[in-house]
């Protein structure tokens, strides 16, 4: 991050001609365990990532030219400056752009009685945009910290994730989780975030060994979808609770599921079976992790892996690809787990490795997916990183 930053300082002295006043960060993020369990009340186990957006802002001056009561922003990303209002009347565009992310944060903190005063602002980010990692979410939480910096007003955590999702149900129109935006708001160095979506309640686990990472790759492939998909194993996973009779699969135990079986389809059972079984799963490698127990932590992620490819089918065969020479490279190489992470049907997979061996691993990852799918994979290993914060 420390070279993003003096990055970010160079552009915002090219661009505004002076010294920013304040800068702030916030990570991206990746799940390390617990696929599709949001929606259906259970938990999910995420981590902030080492790489996120800085946003670097100082107070605007008659020089800037720029309308009273508004922001001027530019995205180093998107090589593009923007005025965004910074009171009024704030409503979501047409066509969402990127810019949306930081005008519905405004709104947002506006509802909350925070405004700031007019400013210039940067923003640079080295989480990839649309790769799965919450480049928007990193996006949303920085904005946010930076009012609260600019107003010296602060958000309850809590309150602070929650807005910064309103921001991305309304303004850039996708009905996401709370994950994203809590882990980018709250994550911990060393710890990995056991989060309740049935209660908005964060537990932190230690995820201690400075010998053990994350190591994320980028299968670069993204596979069209008619759209159905994601409905489909929502209302799956909706239809089979209410025809078992609980209030969310969260609610239902293996041996219920077995009890019930004949009441569902095929489809039905597979994708509760997975959620049943992914939330125990997600508790489970939370435990292993606490216990730093490595090995049982990365047997979990495997079986998240097979059940999310096999039950839930929303792997594809690159992904595939990719965990198979994980396990090939097997706890000797040292790789103790692998699996799809994000929503599915390409994007990346999380593997938790040994970092003395990090280098031979990504190596083997690199030349046997390749040889076998022609793509030139992108990879990074990660600690848990801090979450959103001031840097000066
Ligand atoms: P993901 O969150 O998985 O990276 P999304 O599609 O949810 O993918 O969010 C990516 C969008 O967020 C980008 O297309 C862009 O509109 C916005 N965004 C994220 N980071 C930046 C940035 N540094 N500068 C400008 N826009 C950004
Ligand atoms: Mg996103």
């Amino acid at each position: 991050m420390e070279q993003l930053l003096q990055e970010t300082l160079r552009v915002f002295e090219t661009q505004f001609g002076r010294e920013a006043r304040w800068v702030v960060t916030a990570p991206g993020r990746v799940n390390v365990i617990g696929e599709h369990t949001d929606y259906n009340d259970g938990f999910v186990f995420p981590m902030a990532i080492e790489r996120g957006v800085i946003i670097a802002a100082a107070p605007a001056k008659a020089s800037d030219d720029i309308p009273a009561g508004q922001a001027r922003i530019y995205s180093v990303a998107k090589k593009k400056f923007v005025n965004v209002p910074l009171s009024g009347e704030i409503l979501p565009g047409e066509q969402v752009q990127w810019f949306d992310y930081v005008r519905g944060v405004i709104a947002g903190c506006l509802e909350e009685g925070v405004q700031a005063d007019a400013f210039v602002a940067v923003i640079h980010s080295n989480v990839p945009l649309g790769g799965g990692l919450s480049s928007s979410a990193a996006l949303e939480v920085a904005t946010a910290t930076l009012l609260e910096e600019i107003t010296g007003k602060t958000f309850n955590p809590v309150q602070k994730a929650l807005l910064c999702q309103k921001a991305e149900h309304v303004f850039a129109k996708m009905p996401c989780g709370i994950m994203d935006q809590f882990i980018s708001a709250m994550g911990e160095k060393d710890n990995i975030m056991l989060l309740d979506c049935q209660d908005c309640t964060t537990q932190m686990v230690p995820f201690v060994s400075e010998a053990m990472g994350i190591l994320i790759t980028n299968s670069k492939v993204k596979h069209a979808l008619s759209g159905s998909e994601y409905p489909e194993r929502r209302s799956s996973c909706h239809d089979a609770a209410k025809i078992l009779g609980v209030a969310s699969l969260r609610e239902l135990t293996m041996e219920q599921l077995e009890a019930g079986r004949d009441r569902l389809t095929d489809r039905q059972y597979r994708r509760a079976k997975h959620v049943v079984g992914e939330i125990s799963r997600t508790l489970e490698a939370a435990q292993a992790f606490r216990d730093s127990n490595y090995a049982e932590a990365g047997k979990r992620m495997y079986a998240s892996h097979d059940s999310l490819r096999d039950d839930f089918e929303v792997s594809c065969p690159e992904i595939d690809i990719l965990v198979e020479i994980a396990r090939g490279i097997g706890p000797d190489g040292g790789v103790l787990g692998s699996r799809i992470t994000g929503g599915g049907f390409g994007g990346c997979t999380v593997t938790l490795i040994e970092m003395a061996r990090r280098d031979s691993i990504m190596q083997t990852l690199r030349d046997e997916y390749v040889a076998k799918t022609g793509i030139e994979p992108e990879m990074f290993v990660t600690r848990p990183a801090q979450g959103a914060h001031i840097i000066s």
